[in-house]
């Protein structure tokens, strides 16, 4: 058993100050704050391997990032497990304990071939999943997507990429203005696929048809989609004023403005806002060249765009950024931050029984931050994270 102690413990609707947790094995099995009775005397103090004093740190649940491409100089949509590794344990040093591994627009044979060749990490727990972001996109919202490559939907094509991941497909972005937009939709939804509006051109009435079919996602909203308006209803409007639907923001000072982060968060509630990285494999590296599937990308001052225009190329941010800025620059309460970050996304992608809070019986994946929010140590699974951060063993007398 481990027991982390004097904390301030961030669950979703409170800040447990003086808090602790206890974790064994892989799992939280209790927390409280110093009012109840800490664990440390007869029996639970037996089987207390080990005590961790956090100095008042903060202690929130590992973060959910249900958007990513990459990260630290490595990138999953080359299919190569080897550097998807990479990226995951570069992100999981920055506080990420679940992701899903996204994809760009590419030729459907190497989709089928990036896909199968990730699935096994889904299958091993690395991955929470695959999101296949292309090529079912809008050539005139394309952002960083081939525009070359890019296609309407059919059924039998989503069926051949589904079977090739054996399953572990768990999201599909798609413009549903496409011919066969709504069916994708639907056929997504029936099989238990989380269908996302985005890189779409769509007015209103077809983002809300794909609400009515099933989406549930709404994919970096803001971000390769129409602005809000307010005569001439946009899919950004359809999508905020759903009542269910996830929105992905990402929140790194370029995407959107923080004045527009501020106000989705006073529209909707943290409850329905999921704080992604939208990462290339360019975050944690030094500006330059880089690629983002079958496409050159350049990465100035931490801004990746496409090398051959403006577009913006996903972020070279991490997760413990999104969250100290919604803190720090938006002003949340760090409670509501904590839900964007982690309980959110979480619940997304359907793994909210497992992780995404400080619950008993869910995974310890836990991350200890400093007084600005900047993560000392991270413990995925029960287990610290690499070895440099670990908070100091205090004995238990
Ligand atoms: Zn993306």
């Amino acid at each position: 058993m481990t027991l982390l102690r004097n904390a301030a413990v961030v669950r979703p609707n409170e800040v447990i100050a003086d808090g602790w947790v206890l974790t064994s094995g892989d799992r939280i099995v209790a927390f409280g704050s110093s009012a109840d009775e800490v664990p440390g005397s007869g029996e639970v103090a037996d089987s207390t391997s080990e005590t961790f004093d956090l100095g008042g740190a903060y202690l929130v649940p590992g973060f959910v990032d249900m958007h990513v491409h990459g990260g630290g100089g490595a990138s999953f949509t080359t299919g190569d497990p080897q550097e998807a590794l990479r990226a995951i344990e570069f992100h999981r040093s920055h506080g990420t304990t679940t992701n899903i591994a996204s994809g760009v627009t590419a030729a459907i044979s190497d989709l089928e071939k990036q896909v199968s060749e990730l699935a096994g990490l889904v299958e091993d727990g690395q991955l929470a999943g695959l999101h296949l972001e292309g090529p079912f996109l809008s050539a005139v919202r394309c952002g960083a997507h081939d525009p070359a490559l890019l296609r309407a939907p059919e059924l039998p094509v989503l069926d051949q990429l589904v079977a090739a991941g054996r399953g572990t497909i768990r999201m599909v972005t798609l413009a549903p203005e496409l011919p066969g937009g709504l069916d994708a939709v639907k056929w997504l939804a029936d099989h238990g696929i989380i269908a996302a509006v985005g890189h779409t051109d769509a007015a209103a009435p077809d983002a809300r048809s794909a609400l009515n079919r099933g989406a549930s996602v709404a994919t970096h909203l803001f971000n390769a989609m129409r602005g809000l308006q307010h005569r001439d209803p946009t899919a950004a409007n359809a999508l905020l004023s759903d009542t269910e639907a996830i929105l992905e923001l990402v929140n790194d000072g370029f995407h959107v403005d923080p004045s527009l982060i501020s106000l989705v968060f006073k529209m909707v509630g943290a409850g329905r806002v999921a704080l992604i990285t939208d990462a290339v494999s360019a975050a944690g590296m030094p500006d330059g060249p880089y690629r983002l599937g079958p496409l050159d990308i350049e990465v100035a001052d931490g801004v990746a765009r496409l090398t051959d225009s403006d577009a913006l190329a996903g972020s070279t941010m991490t997760m413990d950024v999104a969250f100290r800025r919604a803190v720090q620059v938006i002003g949340l309460p760090i409670e509501q931050a904590s839900l964007a970050a982690s309980l959110t996304p979480a619940r997304a992608i359907g793994v909210d029984d497992r992780v995404g809070s400080i619950e008993v019986g869910k995974i310890a994946d836990l991350v200890v931050l400093d007084p600005e929010l900047r993560v000392s140590a991270v413990m995925s699974r029960g287990a610290w994270v690499g070895d440099a951060k670990l908070p100091k063993p205090v004995n238990v007398s």
